[in-house]
């Protein structure tokens, strides 16, 4: 090591790899480390990877080709996270300066790790995607003084045509309710209002104790004393059932907003993506949340461009933009994963047609969001105050629909604080954002 136990650690991809740097950074700390900004001042450089799209594991090769030189100032390296698990021992082979390789299922095995690392050893956590144990922790480095992430189930079993998930992040395991309820009051006691429960697939939720049902641990969250917003993400269609919908009707601190993937607006191809449900079961759910008795919001992901999809079942994709009003969509064009079903399938649909369908729905998207923002115009909301935009003068606040809404406060009121909760009255409208007053 450099000097000193110090680290820099960067993360890519999904807020579940957020949350497990946060875990990562916390775990490092408790083991005398210090965390730096730059990769010049640390003795260990970790990566925390994704590979969900597109060619990550090699612009990882190549970000660990440049640190090669770095070696000779006694630098380690470390690849975590997707990546690491996808490529394993390659890694080492391919960039030999590299000493820790570890999967998100091993992190709980990183304190014995970096003893090896400290000894001058290697150290490689590649062997646990079919362990039954979560990575519980009472180190954890938030980011944020207001919002924090809960994991509540780690991997995934759904096992998607075109999803690595399943590969890097092992199989599916829950967290007691205790430990996740423990954790939700312990952040409330330390001042959060609001908190976000995380999985691939939160809805597949099964606790160990046999205690609560997802929503009835939703519910239970929701009920801690100072918590004011809970949020939860990812859900999958076919494990979303109707008591979510109750759950949220019933339990203010439940935020008006469900992200509830579709990936396709064609049946067909949702079969070829082993997806486990037609479009039919998925406008059920839709319909579910649509006559409760909140407004919820609902945003989607969608891929374009999977194996076989055809001009018309891209289509069927634009018509379901429609029938729903999705409030907001991650939208993608499809990339052949290693080891994923799809990838056996022919990559059939050029990249430039892919992104043509991209953009046509992109700009279909906003449209509807354009139409669905103006709609709030008028209306008051509450938001968290998130921070400043001082270039514009505003104030940028988050609605429990989870939109964007940016805000001025009269002359001579008192600025609000980040972390506050304040009531703007909406002027005007945009397809990403809303623009508003602070009222009283
Ligand atoms: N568990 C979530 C679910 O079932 O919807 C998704 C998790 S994944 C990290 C986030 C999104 O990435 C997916 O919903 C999908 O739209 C997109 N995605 C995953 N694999 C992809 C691939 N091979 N090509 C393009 N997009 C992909
Ligand atoms: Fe991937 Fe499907 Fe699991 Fe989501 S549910 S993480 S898309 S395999």
């Amino acid at each position: 090591m450099a000097s000193e136990k110090t680290f820099y650690l960067e993360t890519f991809g999904c807020q579940m790899n957020v949350h497990d740097s946060e875990k990562v950074v916390g775990t490092l700390i408790s083991q005398g480390y210090r965390q730096v900004e730059s990769v010049e001042e640390a003795g260990l450089v970790l990566y925390n990877t994704c590979s969900i799209r597109d060619k990550a594991e090699q612009k990882v090769f190549h970000r660990l080709t440049d640190f090669r030189k770095l070696e000779r100032q006694g630098k380690k390296f470390g690849v975590l996270g997707c990546v690491a698990q996808q490529e394993g021992q390659k890694i080492f082979e391919r960039a030999p300066h590299v000493s820790l390789v570890c999967g998100s299922a091993s992190y709980r095995n990183l304190p014995q790790m970096l003893v090896q690392l400290e000894a001058g050893k290697r150290a490689a956590g590649l062997d646990d995607r079919q362990t039954t144990e979560t990575f519980e922790t009472e180190f954890t480095a938030r980011t944020n003084p207001h919002r924090g992430y809960i994991t509540i189930i780690e991997g995934c079993d759904k096992f998607c045509a075109f999803c690595v998930v399943p590969y890097t992040r092992g199989r599916e395991r829950s967290r007691t309710s205790d430990a996740i309820l423990a954790e939700a009051c312990q952040m409330a006691d330390s001042g959060y209002t609001e908190v976000q429960l995380l999985g691939q697939n939160v809805n597949s939720y099964h606790d160990p104790l046999g205690k609560k049902s997802f929503s009835e641990l939703l519910a239970a969250v929701g009920e801690v004393e100072g918590l004011k917003r809970v949020r939860f993400t990812t859900s999958h269609p076919i494990d979303f059932t109707r008591d979510i919908v109750d759950a949220i009707d019933s339990v203010p601190a439940l935020c008006d907003h469900v992200h509830l993937p579709v990936q396709s607006g064609s049946t067909r191809v949702l079969e070829a993506m082993q997806r486990e449900y037609t479009c039919e079961d998925y406008l059920q759910r839709i319909s579910w949340i649509k006559t409760a008795r909140r407004q919820i919001s609902i945003t989607t992901d969608i891929i374009v461009g999977f194996p076989g999809e055809t001009e018309a079942e891209f289509e069927e994709t634009l018509s379901l933009l429609d029938q729903v009003g999705y409030d907001g969509t991650f939208s993608f064009k499809y990339s052949p994963r290693p080891s994923t079903p799809a990838q056996a399938m022919a990559d059939s649909v050029p990249e430039t047609e892919k992104a043509r369908r991209l953009a046509i729905l992109q700009e279909h998207q906003k449209q509807i969001q354009a139409r669905l923002s103006r709609g709030y115009v008028g209306q008051t909301l509450e938001v968290m105050v998130e921070g400043k935009n001082t270039a514009r003068g505003q104030l940028i606040g988050r609605t429990s629909q989870n939109k964007t809404l940016n805000f001025t406060v009269t002359a001579g009121n008192p600025q609000p604080v980040p972390g506050s909760y304040v009531r703007v009255h909406v002027t005007a409208s945009f397809p990403n954002s809303l623009l508003g007053e602070m009222v009283g």
